[in-house]
């Protein structure tokens, strides 16, 4: 209420308060008409709260559906969070597993299992366009001495001196896998059996002047390899075979030398 209405309600309370005007005809019509206005007040008051009430509930239900929603919103980027970590651990997992399934676990070197991939993959290009590949086997000599003179352990540091050497050696698109206990076998792609020559007596060398240190002593070692190319059309059966074969001649031939086939 205003100011100007308190004033003329007071004035109203004031004239009916009046003896004067007591018994006036219009006095008891002003009553009337007063009291039916106090009582649209009242009644206009208690409409204003309720509907200050109901106001005032929507309010806290927007609000609470609101907080409710962000709970959520948060709840649900967790979980996607949680997801995406786990979904790279997989990743990650599986990019383990498929690296460990693809190497040799003394050496490091690829294992047979990645050679023979490896080996499908450039026999398939080689029978599209001409892309000689050549193959080498390489045996490391008299092993089994090394291993009945100085102990397992002394073969196995070998191995793994001999297998870092060669990679050091071999070019990067070479791919050297061991094929199984001291023999290895090395793919040259892209190469003819002229320049292949040069790279395997590369390794050759530097195998045979690698110093392997055992602790106790410091060992040398000597290999044999057999060299061929792949023939366009054959598998790579064929070709393996081959280097087997032109390994055999090298051992027979005396060893610590290289030949082809
Ligand atoms: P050759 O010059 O004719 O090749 O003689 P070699 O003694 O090297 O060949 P042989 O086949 O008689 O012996 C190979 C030895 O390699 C026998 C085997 O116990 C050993 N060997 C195979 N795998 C491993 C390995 O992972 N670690 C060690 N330390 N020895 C191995
Ligand atoms: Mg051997
Ligand atoms: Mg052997």
């Amino acid at each position: 209420m205003n100011r100007e209405e308190r004033e003329l309600e007071a004035q109203i309370e004031q004239l009916l308060a009046d003896p004067q005007y007591q018994g006036h005809p219009l006095h008891d019509a002003l009553h009337r008409l007063y009291v039916q206005h106090r009582e649209h007040l009242d009644r206009l008051e208690r409409i204003a709260r309720i509907s200050d009430g109901y106001q005032h509930m929507a309010r806290q239900d927007a609000h609470s559906l609101s907080e409710r929603y962000h709970r959520q919103l948060r709840q649900l980027e967790k979980v996607a969070r949680i997801s995406d970590r786990y979904q790279q651990m997989m990743q990650d997992l599986n990019q383990a597993l498929q690296e460990a399934s693809s190497r040799d676990a003394l050496t490091g070197l690829a294992n047979r299992r990645l050679m023979m991939e490896r080996l499908r993959e450039e026999t398939e290009r080689a029978s599209r366009h001409p892309h000689p590949y050549v193959l080498a086997m390489l045996d490391v000599d008299h092993f089994k001495d090394i291993n009945d003179q100085h102990g397992h352990d002394a073969g196995d540091q070998v191995l793994i001196e001999l297998s870092r050497a060669m990679q050091a050696a071999l070019r990067d698109y070479d791919l050297c896998s061991r094929w199984g206990g001291e023999e290895f076998l090395i793919l040259l792609p892209d190469t003819v059996l002229a320049d292949a020559r040069q790279v395997v007596e590369r390794v050759r060398q530097t195998i045979r002047s690698l110093p392997v240190d055992i602790g106790s002593q410091v060992l040398s070692v000597s290999c044999s390899v057999g060299l061929t190319e792949h023939q366009c059309g054959e598998n790579y059966s064929s070709t393996i075979n081959r280097a087997d074969a032109a390994l055999l001649a090298a051992k027979r031939a005396g060893r610590d030398r290289s030949l082809e086939a």
